[in-house]
């Protein structure tokens, strides 16, 4: 089944596009990454493939059906920078934040609903911290809480954007196996990622994007010299970067 598919998408900031004719199909039940330089538009096409943004062209659907009807099946964990971690609300309520989907407008959570948060949290290693305000957490941490939350929506389809940004290691490969297993159980996971370093390792398929898509297929198809290079636009240090990744 194709878990996302995406036909000829551009979209503008005050008429300057961020991304432009962007088509691709992705199927369910792998892990992708989403590369390329600052202001690539990275984060602009998974906000657009959710409906956070209007597209100017394009049509999007997600497991077959328009993108904005099939959310429920979605989780989205942003850019850290996007979350007001001075909000005040600890942990738990961010984590059944994830619940909200399944419950009614007008309901309260249930108690599986409080089961599902206290075992997601459990799954993080985050249990102690349930009452902890979340602006008292460090990078990891909120990390974890944030994974959490998008577990606990039990949901088909992941978007990470730089999820392991300002993250200790330990966290990062704690998060990577909690995104193994979600793979194991034919969910797709979308990841936009910078650190070249772990591409091969990370990735069955990798979107290479500057404002238009410059390559997409296994990874070991499309993460090349050439086509890093024409993605980042040939800048030399990271050229440097790149073969020194290809002898590893
Ligand atoms: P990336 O995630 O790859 O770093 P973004 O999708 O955040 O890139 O941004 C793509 C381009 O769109 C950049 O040139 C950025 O400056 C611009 N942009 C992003 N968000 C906005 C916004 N809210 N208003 C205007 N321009 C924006
Ligand atoms: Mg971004």
């Amino acid at each position: 089944m194709t878990a996302v598919s995406i036909k000829n998408l551009t979209v503008t900031y005050h008429k300057k596009p961020a991304v432009k004719g962007i088509s691709l199909d992705i199927d369910e039940g792998a892990i992708i990454g989403i590369v390329g330089p600052n202001g690539a538009g990275k984060s602009t096409l998974i906000k657009a493939i959710l409906g956070l943004l209007p597209a100017d062209t394009g049509e999007l659907k997600i497991f077959g059906i328009k993108n904005t009807d099939s959310l429920k099946r979605v989780s989205y964990i942003p850019q850290k920078e996007q979350f007001d971690w001075d909000f005040p609300i600890d942990v738990s309520e961010v984590v059944m934040m994830g619940r909200y989907p399944h419950i009614s407008f007008f309901g309260r959570p249930s108690g599986r609903d409080y089961e599902i948060v206290n075992s997601m949290l459990d799954k993080v290693e985050m249990k102690n911290y349930a009452h902890t305000q979340i602006r008292n957490l460090s990078g990891g941490q909120q990390q974890r809480i944030f994974v959490a939350r998008a577990l606990a929506q039990e949901s088909d389809l992941y978007f990470l954007d730089e999820p392991f940004v300002g993250v200790d290691a330990k966290t990062e490969t704690a998060v990577f196996n909690l995104i193994k297993e979600l793979k194991s159980q034919n969910k797709t996971i979308l990841i936009v990622h910078h650190d070249l370093g772990k591409v091969r390792e990370y990735f069955d398929k990798l979107i290479l994007i500057n404002q238009t898509l410059i390559a997409y297929g296994n990874t070991d198809d499309v993460f090349t010299p050439e086509i890093i290079q024409k993605t980042y636009g040939g800048r030399l240090t990271i050229l440097q970067k790149v073969e020194q990744l290809m002898k590893d």
